[in-house]
């Protein structure tokens, strides 16, 4: 009942160019794939190119992050205002490498989530442990952190907005995949901690990503998972034919 949707976040790789490159064979690869939600997140210098091309298509575009305010000085920045205007309508918030190299908080990725919200950009709220804190037994207590803070301050319609990607930090360009039992296990914890904040039937209908090293032949294990509602997908998301080769697992 929960449809699938195949993320791919290329980081900061492809230059306009290369990016432009990438989206025409994602056009022509993911054409007619039926049962299941796209969306590809390009650098924030590509997504105007990246939306030329693919609107009109069924493949969605986002960014990779925001700023929580419109506008102002923030050298650097962009708002949801802005990746609005390159006709992008989705962004992935607190990916974990923000989390690690910029700062980002659960306090700020609750400001994000806001901002998304007043500019109707669809988020995806990335979540994850470490190896240490898993190691160290603290997979629900950082899930339920990550998770929880950042829902505080949305309403009701913005609960059953939103989308969650699990991703332990671990298996994140790592080669290493969490087995589908420690993904399921973590996809049923995160359900179960949303259930307790928006209500069983809003947990029911929320769409979680798997993301940590998913290919075209770990990925088909992985979605069939009752918990796992797609894939958000890093390294294999730079190659039009893997990428395509994960959206195809999800529709099986
Ligand atoms: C990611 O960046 O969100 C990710 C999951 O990367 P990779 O697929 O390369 O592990």
């Amino acid at each position: 009942m929960r449809r699938p949707l195949i993320a791919g976040n290329w980081k900061m790789n492809q230059d306009n160019r290369e990016a432009i490159e990438l989206a025409r064979q994602l056009k022509v690869k993911l054409a007619g794939l039926d049962g299941v939600d796209l969306l590809v997140c390009p650098p924030a210098t590509a997504l105007a190119s990246v939306c030329e091309i693919l609107g009109g298509s069924a493949v969605a575009v986002g960014a990779q992050n925001l700023h929580d305010r419109r506008s102002g000085a923030f050298t650097g920045e962009i708002s949801g205002a802005m990746i609005r205007s390159t006709g992008a309508d989705w962004v992935l918030i607190g990916h974990s490498e923000r989390r690690q190299f910029f700062g980002d908080d659960e306090d700020w990725i609750a400001r994000k989530l806001l901002a998304a919200f007043e500019c109707e950009i669809h988020p995806v709220l990335c979540i994850g442990e470490t190896l240490a804190e898993r190691e160290a037994g603290q997979l629900e207590t950082v899930l339920r952190r990550q998770l929880l803070q950042p829902l505080e301050n949305l309403g009701e319609d913005q609960l059953a907005k939103i989308i969650v990607a699990y991703e332990p930090v671990w298996a994140i360009g790592t080669g290493v995949v969490a087995t589908p039992q420690q993904a399921q296990d973590a996809h049923a914890l995160v359900r179960g901690l949303f259930a307790s904040r928006a209500g069983q039937a809003a947990a029911d209908r929320l769409r979680i990503l798997y993301g940590g090293s998913v290919k075209p032949d770990n990925a088909g294990e992985l979605l069939s998972c009752p918990d796992i509602d797609g894939a958000l997908v890093g390294g294999a998301s730079l190659d039009a034919a893997s990428f395509q080769g994960i959206a195809a697992a999800a529709t099986n």
